[in-house]
């Protein structure tokens, strides 16, 4: 594949953050790749992994003359990231993100985006419960979306570059409006991962059944809200800071149903319960038909042991 970009600063390298660089050396897409990550301890496994062929301290000396910058940090800590680099941005370079929400991202970044970069806020929805620059694989974006948000006026070229990137990393790519992007995750990503901590809060704190009984039994259905719950709670923290509108909207949405289940449990409804059941299951043939989940039975878990 021929080289995309001359330097391309990747900011953060934590999961995301070395998966893309991890994937652009498996794809050459970059001359140079320049990383920096806040901490030392960071920088120093960047090195050891070879995930980039500069670590800087700084953001600031990372973005020097790259023509991609992609941000890989927190969402609550792009805002002050743009603001700093912005000054530092090399004339008509591209400036991403990977954050889980849209709008905030819009909102916090724009102002600090010089007129001469075009600024392209992305979401690569992949990844796992697993944090840190360890964490990080090529794969994690196969066959896997992209969601690109521009915003009005946004520079089609930009664009285009921006999503053959994202395709040679070896996902698919969509685009929508910010806000759009937002409700779409908040029902898809952001209310189950809320579910599965209230879940597992809520079995945590039982005192009637005992947690090594929790533990013991889990593979009934626990398990897979543990791992759900697993994820970064910064990363989280700063999902439901940013995207409280459309979470309230799923929420309520979401409290309606449960409530539609519990009557039905309290009367004894066994029509209502099925029907909802059938249709749940619908859906989770879907995803495997458009090749995102493995048919499997439980994840694939038994076959990855063997
Ligand atoms: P991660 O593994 O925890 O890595 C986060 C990185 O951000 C680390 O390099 C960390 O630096 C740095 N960081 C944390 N707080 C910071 C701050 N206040 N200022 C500057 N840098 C900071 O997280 P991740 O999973 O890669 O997530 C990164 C972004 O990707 C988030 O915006 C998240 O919403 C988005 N995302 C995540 C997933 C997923 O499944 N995890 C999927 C799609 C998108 P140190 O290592 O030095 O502490």
């Amino acid at each position: 594949m021929a080289v995309m970009f001359e330097k391309v600063a990747v900011l953060g390298l934590g999961l995301i953050g070395s998966s893309i660089c991890l994937g652009m050396r498996e794809n050459n897409l970059a001359r140079v790749i320049s990383g920096h990550a806040k901490s030392v301890e960071t920088r120093q496994v960047a090195r050891e992994l070879d995930l980039v062929d500069e670590v800087h301290d700084t953001a600031i000396d990372a973005v020097k003359n790259a023509d991609l910058v992609i941000l890989c940090v927190p969402v609550g800590a792009c805002g002050a990231m743009a603001k700093e680099i912005g000054p530092h941005l090399k004339s008509g370079a591209i400036l991403t993100d990977v954050g889980s929400v849209k709008g905030a991202i819009v909102r916090d970044c724009s102002p600090h985006v010089p007129k001469s970069v075009h600024f392209i806020p992305g979401h690569p929805i992949a990844g796992t419960e697993q944090s840190g620059p360890r964490s990080g694989f090529a794969a994690v974006f196969h066959g896997k979306w992209c969601i690109l948000t521009p915003m009005k006026g946004s520079d089609a070229q930009a664009v285009s570059t921006l999503t053959q990137f994202w395709q040679n990393l070896g996902s698919m790519v969509d685009v929508m409006d910010a806000e759009h992007h937002d409700m779409v995750l908040a029902i898809t990503s952001h209310l189950p991962h809320l579910i599965a901590y209230t879940t597992v809060a809520t079995a945590a704190d039982l005192e009637t059944v005992t947690n090594s009984e929790v533990v013991k039994y889990s593979a009934s259905g626990f398990r897979d809200f543990t791992r759900i719950a697993a994820s970064d709670p910064t990363m989280w923290r700063d999902v439901f800071l940013n995207n409280k509108d459309a979470v309230l909207e799923m929420l309520g949405r979401f409290s309606e149903e449960l409530a539609v289940l519990q009557r039905a449990v309290r009367w004894g409804d066994g029509e209502t319960l099925f029907n909802l059941f059938t249709r749940a299951r619908e859906v989770r043939r879907g995803i495997i038909a458009a090749g995102q989940d493995t048919a499997a039975p439980d994840f694939g878990r038994g076959q990855a042991k063997s």
